[in-house]
């Protein structure tokens, strides 16, 4: 649909997808599941059927409390917010979007009251983060991100008075046929395969480069521009640490909740830990630089390892999220989740949005926004209902800190194997404690057990700090 469907079928591929999600909703909410699932669980065995049956019983629980009337409203509210949020962004006018914006958020407040109820959430916006963070609180999000933002400011503050690097250099020319063989050449260096007669992947092409499927078909997208050709680069190492994790679950789970991923959060630390950890390294480009020179030759011939880091790792303020960089991109999703906490507890009202969105970029990362589409209507998320999404991008950043942490310790030898293109160490690490593991346990026990700890941003800071002084020299 998104990538070669011709643009005419749009009306009937949608009425074909309607269709779908009201029949597996019925099936979903069948009363006979409900009468099941009492005396499956009274006879479950061992944790993987036990959190089988957990997972179904919630799952049925939200789905029959929602009613059906709601479901509906929800989903033409969406199509029609969608719409207005476009032509708001095209006008750069955020009062063509509001009045939709607010129908969406009083209809979700609707849905949260509901799930308060199903998951005994102490708060509505609590309810929200369930489903995308199960058991995640505001309370626990915001003394983690309190931290982290003072944190990150003044790191940001040190980046800022150091020399600026120099990303000219990012700017060259690179055919779109080399870039295409760059994305493939990377992605079966990460082990995602796209190339073999046997795979179960393949790379495409749309505007925002997303991934989608499981086990054996898992597939991603990324976007090429021919002076810009880190962004497909960058694009493809995120959405294959997506791949790899949808594709390395427990081959034995498959069909069954246990067998799907683990949350949002953690789904993001995976594309996080190969997109910066590994993908931002010098160490990976030590080998991988010399064979993308190669492939767009004689594009590349001049660029060199150590301006390449420089330039991959510019730490620098920005109004838009999407195009921020590893340091300040968090500040962009805490002021998203201080908005959404404030909408959902009453104390921000939809009118006020344009005005506290710019006051907080100015207080945050020191931008001034200049009009409603550089600033509150430049994320889709609002317009589809997904309140309670955006703590998870940064959520995947903390916890993707916490795994570099562990894996260092249990392979100090892990970064220098990337100098020369191994990458079979921390593969079967990931494998073991984070692919393999899926949905067995909520993220909060997932990373308690595979870290020792609970959620904490420190470790990720610490990544932070250790990396940009190399490179900024403080
Ligand atoms: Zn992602």
């Amino acid at each position: 649909m998104e990538t070669y469907m011709p643009p005419r079928s749009i009306g009937m591929k949608s009425e074909q997808l309607a269709l779908l999600s009201v029949m597996s909703h019925k099936m979903r909410t069948d009363p006979e599941i409900g009468k099941l699932l009492k005396p499956a669980k009274s006879v479950a065995k061992g944790i993987v059927e036990q959190r089988n049956l957990y997972l179904m019983q919630k799952g049925y629980d939200e789905s029959t409390k929602m009613p059906e009337k709601l479901v509906e409203q929800l989903a033409k509210q969406q199509a029609i917010a969608t719409s207005a949020w476009k032509s708001a962004k095209a006008a750069k006018n955020f009062s063509i979007f509001k009045p939709e914006l607010e129908k969406m958020v009083e209809l979700n407040r609707e849905v949260a009251d509901i799930l308060m109820k199903v998951n005994k959430a102490k708060t509505p916006y609590d309810a929200l983060i369930d489903s995308f963070e199960p058991k995640m609180t505001a309370d626990a999000i915001d003394l983690v991100f309190a931290d982290l933002r003072k944190d990150l400011m003044s790191l940001i503050e040190r980046c800022q008075s150091a020399k600026k690097p120099d990303t000219s250099i990012l700017r060259v020319t690179v055919p779109t046929g080399a870039q295409k063989d760059i994305s493939t050449m990377l992605a079966q260096a990460l082990g995602y395969d796209v190339t073999s007669p046997n795979s179960g992947g393949r790379i495409d092409e749309t505007e925002h480069p997303f991934t989608t499927g499981m086990y054996d078909d898992v597939r991603i997208t990324t976007h090429y521009h021919q002076d810009n050709f880190t962004d497909s680069v960058f694009s493809v190492l995120h959405e294959t640490g997506h791949a790899l994790y949808e594709q390395g679950m427990n081959p034995t789970w498959k069909f069954q909740p246990v067998g799907t991923a683990c949350s949002y959060g953690i789904h993001e630390s995976q594309s996080r830990f190969m997109e910066n950890i590994v993908g931002r390294s010098k160490e990976f480009w030590t080998y991988q630089l010399p064979k993308i020179k190669d492939i767009a030759s004689p594009s590349l011939d001049d660029l060199e390892l150590d301006q390449f880091m420089r330039a991959v790792n510019i730490v620098n303020p920005s109004k838009i999220r999407i195009e921020a960089d590893e340091v300040t991109y968090n500040l962009h999703v805490i002021i998203r989740f201080q908005i959404e906490k404030g909408l959902f507890n009453g104390k921000i009202n939809v009118s006020e949005l344009p005005q506290i969105w710019n006051e907080m970029y100015e207080e945050y990362l020191d931008v001034k926004i200049e009009n409603d589409s550089e600033g509150v209507l430049q994320d889709t998320h609002w317009a589809s209902g997904l309140f309670g999404y955006f703590p998870s991008y940064s959520l995947g950043n903390i916890y993707s800190g916490q795994i570099f942490s562990k894996i260092s310790r249990d392979q100090p030898d892990w970064k220098a194997k990337l100098s020369v293109g191994d990458l079979s160490g921390i593969k079967s690490w990931l494998s073991q404690n984070v692919y393999m593991n899926a949905n067995l346990y909520d993220p909060a026990d997932l990373i308690k057990k595979i870290t020792g700890t609970g959620l904490n941003a420190k470790p990720f800071v610490n990544y932070l700090r250790a990396k940009y002084g190399e490179l900024y020299g403080f």
